[in-house]
């Protein structure tokens, strides 16, 4: 098969090589679609993997081509979960799998989807409904991730919900949160794109601050009647980022912290003071959870990724929201690194960058 292997920080290559046998209780995997993730960039550039040589990507979905221990599956259209779980540490004993103390994850500890065929886990396969697309498929692991996010507090209706940094997880952040009726929506964002996918989807212009012309405190201040966000969820992961979060809670008010942190992280102790006098709850968020055949929409964020999906679909939801519309670039296996290189010089306006089998 041919797959993109990274041998070291900043060395990836396209090479042949041998397709994987799956051990036991394994499934081969023909990929159809595959996603690149933000966090693929650090990876290849700057911190390498935890085990390399290794295949990079972790949003794919594909076909099951073999199965020895359950040959139902063959020729099943599959999702997939890529974080494998111990199982027997205390998080995983409580099914919290996100938490795992020693987890093993496909596209950064063992091979990933960039590549014709990936060997994976039985257990971490999710079948998938027949409307719902490859490319789509290849987004569950993004939108689950952006919905256990949205269930990290209790949502009012009434609440002012804020939402900066609208990459991916936020632009998903954005339609889950809508999608579950909260309409007391704002937006923090810096790029055309990101606005412009916002205002397709249906949010009105004026909910959105562009900070390269206006003052996102002022603005979420003027939008809450000087009271502040009641949940505010910051998606950008720099210290100017999460101190303006603290800064425009509302008293009460919850913040949620998504983004991966670009730098340390200080507050100064007049934003200290208000996480005490306003008595602001601070949070973060980890992946997404997913509990196998276990799991109902209301314990597995893929399963309700998966349930308001189709919805979506089939019409029984107002709301029609449609995930594809985030991608911006389609493009081959052999290509990965003309997008990881838009993602990282940012040559280019992108949002969701999606790779296809060819
Ligand atoms: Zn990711
Ligand atoms: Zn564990």
């Amino acid at each position: 098969m041919r797959a993109q292997i990274l041998y070291g920080i900043g060395n990836l290559k396209y090479v042949e090589m041998e397709a994987p046998s799956p051990r036991p209780g394994e499934a081969l995997v023909k990929v159809a679609a595959s996603g690149i993730c933000g966090s693929d960039v650090s990876r290849i550039y700057k911190t390498g993997a935890h085990n390399m040589p290794l295949i990079p990507g972790h949003e794919f979905s594909g076909v099951v081509e073999r199965c020895p221990d359950k040959p139902s599956l063959e020729g099943k259209r599959v999702g997939v979960f890529p974080l494998i779980p111990c199982k027997s540490c205390p998080q995983c004993k409580e099914k919290h799998y996100e938490m795992c103390q020693s987890y093993d994850y496909l596209g950064s500890r063992r091979d990933g989807g960039f590549a014709e065929y990936v060997s994976v886990p039985v257990w971490n396969l999710v079948e998938l409904p027949e409307e719902i697309s490859f490319e789509e498929a290849a987004m569950l692991e993004p939108m689950s991730v952006a919905v256990h996010a949205m269930r990290r507090f209790y949502l009012d209706k009434k609440d002012d919900i804020v939402i900066c940094g609208l990459g991916t997880i936020g632009l998903f952040l954005a339609m889950f949160i809508s999608d579950a009726g909260y309409d007391r929506l704002w937006f923090v964002a810096n790029k055309d794109v990101q606005m412009s996918k916002l205002i397709n989807m249906g949010f009105p212009e004026n909910h959105i601050c562009d900070v390269r012309y206006g003052d996102p405190y002022r603005f979420i201040m003027d939008k809450t009647g000087g009271k502040g966000a009641d949940v505010y969820f910051e998606a950008v992961g720099r210290p100017e980022n999460y101190e303006q979060a603290i800064r425009c809670a509302a008293p009460m008010g919850k913040v949620v912290l998504v983004g991966n942190p670009a730098a340390d992280m200080n507050l100064s102790k007049d934003t200290y003071w208000k996480i005490l006098r306003n008595q602001i709850d601070i949070t973060g968020t980890w992946n997404s959870s997913y509990l196998g055949d276990e799991g109902t929409s209301c314990t597995d964020d893929w399963k309700y990724v998966l349930e308001r999906l189709r919805a979506w679909k089939d019409g029984s939801s107002e709301n029609g929201f449609s995930p594809e519309d985030l991608i911006t670039h389609r493009l081959s296996l052999s290509e990965i690194p003309t997008g990881l290189d838009i993602m990282k010089r940012k040559s280019e306006d992108y949002i969701k960058i999606m790779i296809n089998a060819g």
